[in-house]
């Protein structure tokens, strides 16, 4: 499976006009490809999910089964979720993304690495042997998928669910609207030392939220320019959504651990409608 099929490798206003200097040493690629992996984990290996976890744990029931976790990514998440006690099976797409995760595995004792099951899958069209009381995706993951991609992410997600099962997830939502497009830059550090620049640009109007990271060393080679877009979606699309799809959505709560400052995140739980009601 290639893991550019889902998502494709976005240019962006910003990185059109750094690959244009940086020449023969630009690199382009999406967030989460096997070129940005030093970039990604040197940024990224820090990033506690434990309070993100706590709140989907509050509403896991202690006595349902394994967790499936969408979109697993470096396991941010997934090692707070085996921390609490749950058994996991972690579904990710990005091979790079899962070779990070299973190395972090390797470094666990026994009891936590034997509970947790990792998967290279779509979360747009997957079907697991297991069914499962509950299914999880993170912050922002859904808002990587398009209008396409997300039908399929919530068919999917009906058919691996058990009976009684519940959707958990937590949705990136645009802020009231602003007609004008915004951006921002910072600067950051990995934890390697290594600088780079973060430039966000957030347009309503598109309906994306465009994210660059490079170096700050602006003569580096190989120049890497990655790049993510996500889709600033309206809680009542996402809940239109998922009750075309055959969900009611029971609570949407804020969810207060995630959201980086530009948008609202949202905490929604979702159970499959029974035929009939
Ligand atoms: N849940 C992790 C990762 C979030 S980043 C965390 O909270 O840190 C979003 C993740 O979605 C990336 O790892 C990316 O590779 C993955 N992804 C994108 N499209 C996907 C798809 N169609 N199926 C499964 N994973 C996908």
């Amino acid at each position: 499976m290639s893991e550019k099929i889902a998502r494709g490798t976005v240019r962006t206003t910003r990185s059109d006009v750094l690959l244009a200097s940086a020449g023969g040493r630009g690199v382009l690629c999406g967030i989460y490809d096997e070129d940005a992996a030093d970039t990604y984990h040197d940024l990224m290996q820090d990033a506690d999910g434990t309070a993100e976890a706590r709140e989907f744990a509050d509403r896991i029931r202690p006595e349902s089964g394994p967790v499936l976790e969408l979109a697993a990514g470096t396991g941010r998440l997934t090692f707070p979720l085996l921390e609490l006690g749950h058994t996991v099976t972690a579904l990710e797409l990005s091979a790079a993304m899962l070779d990070i995760l299973r190395k972090r595995l390797e470094n666990e004792p026994p009891d936590v690495r034997d509970r947790c099951t990792v998967v290279q899958g779509d979360m747009t069209a997957f079907a697991l042997d297991e069914r499962f009381e509950t299914v999880v995706v993170s912050s922002g993951s859904v808002n990587v998928l398009d209008d396409a991609g997300r039908p399929g992410l919530y068919a999917s997600v009906r058919e691996n669910l058990a009976p009684g099962g519940r959707f958990l997830l937590a949705v990136a939502v645009a802020e009231a609207v602003k007609s004008e497009s915004t951006e921002r830059q910072q600067e950051l550090s990995g934890l390697s030392g290594r600088r780079y620049v973060l430039h966000a640009r957030m347009s309503p109007v598109e309906e994306i939220h465009e994210i660059t990271i490079y170096p700050a060393d602006e003569t580096a080679d190989p120049f890497v320019v990655c790049t993510n877009r996500i889709r600033l979606l309206k809680v009542d699309q996402v809940v239109r959504e998922l009750e075309q799809a055959g969900f009611d959505v029971v609570s949407r709560t804020p969810f207060a651990s995630a959201g980086q400052g530009s948008e609202d995140v949202l905490l929604l739980e979702a159970l499959p409608r029974v035929a009939g009601s």
